[in-house]
């Protein structure tokens, strides 16, 4: 390891210069960052990062709400140095496989619910819910029932960035660029009781919310619908915790319609909501899964379609060639570091600690946030929380400008060594599940300062 070429060591200046002439970056407006400058992430340990100016900063982010370990952590660079010497790539297409995607593939069976004994394995949540779109379809056209191509989403819904991933997410914004969404994908509004459900209590909001996707059914004709795709809480559309008659409805009419239910498990998988997934702490049973960034912690690309025998066994018996995968479906590396990750996950009893112990301790401190008299609502559930910013405490009366508060807090965060995100004006977390009790006092005490500097900027104090 001594040998390998170390990354050159420059200024912050100089990276920010190189960066904003050479490196396009995702979502972002990138004249504007060119004229501020990036922030240079040079390394990480535990739950803090630290950039190229040494600042600490406390991630409440995990990355992209993927390290659930937190960083720094050797089994998983240990694994893929190991496996990088001993095989560090080969395809799986033609009748060949390796053992660290055949393992995980073992393991992911054993983890998730009872319906699920087999995985397709991608590059990311992106690929991974364009794999779910033709797996879908194509069920269905060896199911006999071809004229099922719709798949049914909600607004403000992200499923990724492709074409496919874009066009089951609701994003307006993402929607208006590039000629999206693609044919037969449609959108029924999201379970946000706080913006839509003024009138009612959440359990009969709820319910509200899961019947307009037999509204939407019987509107485009039940043998015309092949699935229904939805996050168990929507992460970044701003935390979005569906009340909890919400899925238990939204299966029901599945059933009763026959179409599959596709849950979106990027965010929610893998312990974020003290049970392994988030289906299980809703408690309904999908066809089909996505997984992604946590399934390595962030550590490795990769991402995998858990699919119901249900699904599997008509894609096996029935089936035929699947013309579909990636030159990295089942990436030796990648796989490695996942069973390293998942070791972790399970032998340190992290899901279980969100669950007993870190969870309820974040959830207490973080209600404590709903006092502050921007705060219109503190929610949240296991390790992942959302802070509504209003313009009257006590109503839900949004900013005229939604978005621009947001922004103000967001930016006093970052600059008081907190990463906590912004969607309009709701503020999110989704911290790594290792995070200690001294440390979700911290994020507390930094989160409320910068709640404070901020109604100061606005002239609410
Ligand atoms: C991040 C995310 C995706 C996309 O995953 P990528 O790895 O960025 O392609 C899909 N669905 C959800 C719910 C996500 O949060």
């Amino acid at each position: 390891m001594s040998r390998a070429a170390p990354i050159a060591d420059r200024a912050t200046r100089e990276w920010q210069e190189l960066d904003s002439r050479h490196f396009l970056h995702p979502f972002t407006d990138f004249k504007a960052l060119a004229a501020e400058g990036a922030r240079i992430v040079t390394r990480a340990e535990g739950a803090y990062l630290y950039d190229s100016e040494g600042r600490q900063i406390l991630d409440g982010m995990a990355g992209l709400w993927c390290v659930n370990i937190g960083y720094g952590r050797k089994e998983l660079a240990e694994a893929a140095y190991r496996q990088m010497q001993e095989l560090p790539y080969y395809n799986s297409f033609f009748k060949s496989a390796n053992p660290p995607a055949i393992e995980l593939a073992r393991v992911l069976a054993g983890l998730t619910p009872p319906q699920f004994s087999r995985a397709f394995f991608t590059g990311s949540g992106s690929e991974s819910n364009d794999t779910i779109v033709r797996m879908v379809r194509r069920y269905w056209d060896l199911m006999g029932e071809g004229g099922r191509k719709v798949i049914i989403s909600r607004h403000n819904a992200y499923h990724g960035s492709t074409m496919a991933g874009a066009s089951l997410g609701g994003m307006s914004a993402m929607h208006s660029q590039g000629g999206l969404p693609i044919p037969d994908i449609v959108h029924i509004e999201q379970p946000y009781w706080f913006e839509n459900g003024t009138d009612v209590s959440p359990a009969e909001y709820g319910v509200r919310a899961a019947r307009r996707l037999a509204e939407k059914i019987e509107e485009i004709g039940p043998g015309r619908v092949a699935a229904f795709i939805g996050e168990p809480i929507q992460g970044a559309g701003g935390v979005i915790i569906p009340p909890e008659t919400y899925w238990p409805e939204i299966q029901r009419i599945c059933r009763h319609y026959g179409i599959l239910l596709i849950a979106d498990e990027v965010v929610c998988g893998f312990g974020r909501t003290g049970r392994w997934f988030g289906c299980e702490y809703f408690g309904f049973e999908p066809d089909l899964m996505t997984l992604a960034k946590a399934i390595t912690s962030g550590y490795q690309p990769l991402g995998a379609v858990m699919v119901s025998d249900r699904v599997a066994d008509v894609l096996v018996e029935k089936g035929g060639e699947f013309f579909h995968g990636y030159t990295y479906s089942g990436h030796p590396v990648a796989c490695a570091v996942a069973l390293a990750n998942l070791a972790i996950l399970r032998d340190e009893g992290l899901v279980d600690r969100v669950r007993e112990d870190i969870g309820p301790y974040l959830q207490q401190r973080w209600r404590d946030l709903g006092e502050h008299r921007l705060v219109g609502e503190a929610r949240g559930v296991g390790m992942i929380g959302a802070l509504e910013l209003v313009a009257h405490k006590g109503t839900r009366t949004f900013f005229r400008n939604r978005g621009e508060v947001g922004l103000i807090c967001r930016d006093h965060c970052f600059a008081n060594g907190l990463v906590m995100r912004a969607v309009r004006d709701t503020m999110i977390i989704s911290p790594p599940l290792v995070l200690s009790r001294g440390q979700v006092d911290e994020l507390f005490e930094k989160a409320w300062r910068c709640l404070d500097l901020t109604a100061r900027d606005i002239g609410l104090s």
